[in-house]
């Protein structure tokens, strides 16, 4: 059965595929979206431990999408980050603190849950008239001189200028595509969880780099933090057997100490971790962005951010293609988008699976580089503030989104 013409079929509504629908849907381009398993309305969204930092560049661009206002009271801003580096036996750990004071902001950006910023976006994208959300998933799809046929496991045939893939990791837009992706199973697992604790985080975000890997206290709402505790999977797994108070007991050991008495209350989850860069972000009529181009590992909270920024390329080249006139699946547009991308995601998927690896490595002497380089940086205030500059808010691709412009 063929369905009504679209301009542009996304695949996959999770964060990236709901804010490119609501920029591409706000400027009245006919988009399709979809998804097969929508979220909660956002009253019904269980607190977990599963929240994204967002740094302020890209909260320009969820800006323009028009839910911060509405998830303004679940998210905590973070106006100091601490790294602890706790990583050599015998030695004393090295503390390092940034301060947005010092980058003239009031705070680097905003933790904010999963669950509610995906239920805003769902809330955004149902009430905008140019987007229609379908309950499918995407089969196959046939492309052609001048449209793509996308295909739909319920039978469903829309056909589109363009289909962008957002639909994860796994994505079948990428295989369907014959992308092919580089991917790297990390032996690492991430366990999250929503901890309530007696003393106040001060708004800072806390990172411990321990042999075994990374364990982030990020601050939320009240005297709450979400935590993020990168453990070998064979350890993650022993975690997440443990008995409540023997899981509290844990991460107190581990530096949750230094928020005093903890409470557990969401999780344990624990997520497997592994990187994947895409060879190719584009086909014939596709595009794929977000975690369906790139992953990488939780430190340094940097996978969302990067994928807003290809959301807001793209979008910015097709806003500007539909604003000409042009056919928005063209070869030329896609080939941009690429050449844009590129180089931003390429250098943050080997920069943070470096860094990775250097705050897990068993290695003495890439140890001693490390907390050599990260106690540099701490005594010199300029080398500070490039390195916060480079870390949070990248030079690289400041589109006019990220620059807080309109679309
Ligand atoms: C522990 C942890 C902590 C993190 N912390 C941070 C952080 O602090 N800051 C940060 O920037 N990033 C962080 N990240 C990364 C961030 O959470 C992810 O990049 C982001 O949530 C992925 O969103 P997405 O929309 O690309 O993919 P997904 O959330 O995977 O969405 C893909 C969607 O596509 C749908 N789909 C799949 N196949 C099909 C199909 N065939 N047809 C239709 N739909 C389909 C799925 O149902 C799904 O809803 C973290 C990651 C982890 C694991």
């Amino acid at each position: 059965m063929t369905s009504g013409q679209t301009d542009i079929v996304i695949v996959g509504g999770g964060i990236a595929g709901l804010s490119l629908a609501a920029l591409l849907g706000q400027i009245g381009l006919n988009i399709t979206l979809v998804e097969p398993h929508a979220p909660p309305p956002m009253e019904q969204i269980k607190p977990t431990g599963r929240t994204v930092a967002l740094m302020n560049t890209s909260l320009n661009i969820l800006k323009s999408t028009q839910v911060l206002e509405r998830i303004g009271p679940f998210t905590n801003p973070m106006e100091r980050m601490r790294i602890i580096d706790d990583s050599m036996q015998g030695a004393k750990p090295i503390h390092v603190e940034f301060e947005a004071e010092e980058t003239g902001k009031p705070y680097f950006g905003l933790n904010i849950p999963n669950g509610i910023l995906r239920a805003a976006l769902f809330e955004r994208v149902q009430a905008l008239e140019s987007v229609r959300i379908i309950s499918a998933s995407l089969v196959n799809y046939e492309a052609h001189e001048t449209e793509i046929i996308a295909h739909f496991d319920d039978g469903t045939k829309i056909p589109a200028k363009l289909i962008i893939g957002a639909d994860g990791r796994q994505s079948v837009v990428r295989t369907l595509a014959g992308i092919d992706a580089r991917i790297q199973a990390y032996d690492q697992s991430a366990v999250t969880c929503l901890i309530a604790h007696s003393r106040s985080h001060e708004n800072t975000s806390t990172e411990f780099h321990r042999p075994a890997g990374p364990l982030a206290f990020v601050p939320l709402p009240g005297n709450r933090s979400s935590v993020v505790w990168v453990e070998k999977t064979d350890r993650a797994e022993e975690i997440m057997r443990l008995k409540k108070s023997e899981f509290i007991q844990a991460l107190a050991e581990q530096g949750g100490e230094i928020l005093g008495e903890i409470t557990l209350e969401a999780g344990p989850e624990c997520w497997p971790l592994s990187s994947v860069q895409a060879k190719s972000l584009r086909g014939p009529r596709v595009v794929i962005l977000a975690e369906a181009a790139h992953v990488m590992s939780p430190v340094t909270a940097q996978g969302l951010n990067l994928s807003l920024r290809d959301i807001a390329a793209l979008s910015e080249l097709i806003a500007d293609a539909a604003r000409l006139g042009l056919d928005i699946g063209a070869s030329g547009i896609l080939k941009n988008f690429e050449k844009r991308r590129s180089f931003d995601i390429a250098t943050r998927v080997f920069g943070v699976d470096g860094m990775n690896r250097a705050v897990s490595t068993d290695r003495r002497v890439l140890k001693k580089l490390r907390r050599a380089g990260l106690k540099t940086v701490g005594f010199c205030s300029p080398l500070k503030t490039l390195a916060v500059e480079i870390g949070l808010a990248p030079q690289i691709d400041q589109g006019r989104l990220s620059r807080g412009e309109s679309l």
